[in-house]
């Protein structure tokens, strides 16, 4: 992706502050809401939220399968927290529409009531310039890595946070929240390898 655009699914969430973010470093980046849009797309952002309310209109709106198609086509997409439990291929008691691309299973709300919000400072594989600051609000955890699932971070007690399948990126955590743009640039490097 030279220049790439830089699609933010916009259906419910924190999406304006990573439209924000991309702008920030100087990326296009536009609000995706029904499935025409991806056509003028090079990535596309999931981001946190309520992931039963995300899939439920991305399921009306005509979303699921064009955005799974888009991926499967090499489409970089990255689910941040509800984006994260909306890209897993199984989600634990949760009847609801998913996009299932990712070969991992997330526990939704994993970290229990007493600690709905933390942050910690994570390593992140790959990552230059120290360890990246990260809010967790009533977070997931990714667990049940297939073969071809990269941990990216992860917490001191092994919680897998932050990881990694070819194309697709999924972090428990919201970058978008921090000003430490790292992890959108990392997101836009997946585009020059695929
Ligand atoms: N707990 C939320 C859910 O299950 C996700 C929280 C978030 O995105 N910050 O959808």
């Amino acid at each position: 992706m030279t220049s790439p655009r830089v699609g933010v699914l916009g259906l419910q969430g924190d999406f304006q502050e990573h439209l924000a973010t991309f702008r920030a470093l100087g990326v296009e980046a536009v609000d995706v809401r029904r499935p025409d849009q991806l056509a003028d797309v090079d990535a596309l952002v999931i981001p946190g939220g309520e992931s039963t309310t995300i899939g439920k209109l991305a399921e009306r709106y005509g979303l699921i399968p064009a955005i799974c198609d888009r991926a499967r086509a090499g489409m970089p997409v990255w689910g941040t927290c509800a984006g994260a439990i909306f890209m897993a291929k199984d989600v634990p008691g949760h009847p609801h529409p998913i996009l299932g691309l990712m070969d991992l299973s997330v526990e939704r709300n994993a970290f229990g009531r007493q600690v709905d919000s933390f942050e910690a400072d994570v390593q992140v594989l790959g990552m230059d310039g120290g360890p990246f600051h990260a809010v967790f609000i009533r977070a997931p955890r990714m667990s049940a890595l297939g073969k071809g699932v990269e941990v990216l971070a992860s917490l001191d007690d092994g919680s897998v946070v932050a990881a990694r399948e070819g194309n697709l990126l999924a972090t428990s955590f919201h970058p978008e929240l921090t000003g430490d743009r790292r992890f959108h640039a990392l997101f836009l490097s997946l585009g020059s390898q695929h």
